[in-house]
């Protein structure tokens, strides 16, 4: 394939020691220290026999216990969802209000309609011919068939209209990103600034962004937008990395004289880089090239397809997924008394039905979480990921689905694991491996597999 990242042949050096994967000391020293700082107790990460490295309890664990809450290092909420869902760019906590929630997804929605169908509400027709021509006009678009008055939509989205006993449901108001740009939003002050500092700030197409090209920084988003999430989540590795290491340079140059580093990367330097970009070769298998100071368009590409065709987005990126107070809040009114149900429903039936089966869609992306990204795959596993009711934000809860014994390797499924064999064995070659788990071994041999419980 042709070089398109120039810096190949500029840093080989450089490049190939990025791209070392790391020795299992290194990694067991590294993980050792996380799970201590992060108060993450009875688990460890361990070399395995045959596969890398592994997560193993030294506790009893029962069915049903919390094996892990694991922290993103950083993630993205797939481009698709953004209409569904409106969520903090850092912590992934649903934001606003159940009004603001509804009212903003129907309108997305209503933008997605052809246009001329959209701008029949705003005429002064009366609301049942808005509904009518609403109802005619989006009968080829595969969502809705209810359609609420734009007027209403608007007042829901600008909350002021009240939902009965959305007050229940409160959620977090709503912060703009610092920068100025769009598209980031954030649940608290806290999570705008901890965003901006980790990756943002280089991401942030606004006023105040320190993107070196703000244009070619758009056309990168679009792309990522219109192509694979995942080149986004790649820019945030390589945006964090590069913040990283100033941090670490600066706090260096503190302390001594500055190096000149102006023909390329001093010794000194590389091994700053090197550092800042530890947590994602942890993870890592193969990696990317990481170059610390410029990034155009061009590069952030190279670097994306590099982290595509090594397959690393299967070997290292997990679902994120934070259930949403819409849900619940409609589950809430399904369930009043029946007189309190009546009432309510007369207000909330018009958005219900409006909003069809997707009422409940979840937030969904895709996220780096550096111990969960450790676990391996198993069609008979250990734990799941699975979303308690408190569990409100982005980060990975990893449950026991059945009794864990100390010492015993904490073992997930990358896929639906109700496939059939072969089926299994076609989805997991993506992720780069044939499964030799028990049940997989029992299945190629003919056997049926009876579950451990
Ligand atoms: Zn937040
Ligand atoms: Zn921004
Ligand atoms: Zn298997």
């Amino acid at each position: 394939m042709e070089v398109v990242c120039p810096i190949d042949a500029q840093f080989p050096q450089q490049i190939s020691l990025l791209l070392e994967p790391p020795s299992s000391l290194q990694v067991q020293e590294y993980f050792d220290d996380l799970i201590t700082s992060k108060q993450r107790h009875g688990i460890q990460v361990k070399p395995t026999n045959d596969h890398g490295k592994g997560v193993y309890v030294d506790l009893d664990f029962e069915e049903g216990d919390l094996v892990l809450k694991d922290q993103m290092l950083f993630g993205v909420q797939h481009s698709s969802n953004k209409i569904d869902c409106l969520v903090c760019s850092f912590c992934f906590r649903f934001i606003g209000s159940i009004e603001l929630q509804i009212g903003r997804k129907l309108y997305l929605q209503g933008l997605g309609n052809p246009k001329d169908c959209f701008d029949l509400a705003s005429s002064d027709g009366s609301d049942k011919e808005d509904q009518l021509e609403f109802q005619q006009c989006s009968s080829t678009s595969s969502r809705n068939k209810f359609q609420v008055p734009t007027e209403r939509v608007e007042s829901l989205m600008q909350e002021k209209l009240a939902l009965p006993y959305s007050m229940k449901f409160p959620l977090p108001s709503v912060n703009i990103c610092p920068g100025g740009c769009k598209e980031a939003y954030y649940c608290s002050k806290s999570c705008a600034q901890a965003d901006w500092d980790l990756c943002h700030s280089l991401l942030c197409t606004g006023e105040e962004s320190k993107s070196l090209s703000k244009k070619a920084l758009s056309r990168f988003i679009e792309h990522a937008n219109e192509t694979n999430d995942i080149f986004l989540l790649a820019a945030k590795a390589i945006c964090c990395t590069i913040l990283k290491y100033r941090k670490l340079k600066a706090a260096c140059s503190k302390e001594k004289e500055k190096n000149s580093i102006s023909n390329g990367l001093s010794n000194h330097n590389f091994a700053l880089l090197l550092k800042a970009w530890k947590p994602i070769s942890m993870g890592y298998k193969r990696s990317c090239v990481v170059h610390n100071r410029a990034y155009g368009k061009k590069m952030m590409l190279a670097m994306g397809r590099e982290l595509h065709e090594s397959k690393l987005l299967h070997a290292c990126d997990s679902d994120l997924v934070v259930a949403s107070p819409v849900e619940d809040y409609f589950l809430y009114i399904d369930d009043l008394p029946e007189a309190e149900k009546k009432e309510a429903g007369e207000m909330t039936r018009p958005f219900l039905d409006a909003l069809g089966e997707d009422y409940s869609v979840c937030c969904q992306g895709t996220a780096f979480f550096p111990i969960q990204s450790c676990m391996n795959h198993s069609c008979c596993p250990s734990a799941k990921a699975f979303k308690r009711d408190e569990d409100r934000d982005g980060q990975a809860a990893i449950i026991a689905c059945r009794p864990i014994t100390k010492g015993e390797e904490v073992t997930i499924s990358y896929i639906d694991e109700d496939l059939q064999l072969e089926e299994r064995q076609a989805l997991l070659a993506d992720y780069g491996f044939r499964c030799k788990c028990p049940r997989c071994t029992q299945e190629e041999a003919g056997l049926v597999y009876t579950k451990i419980q």
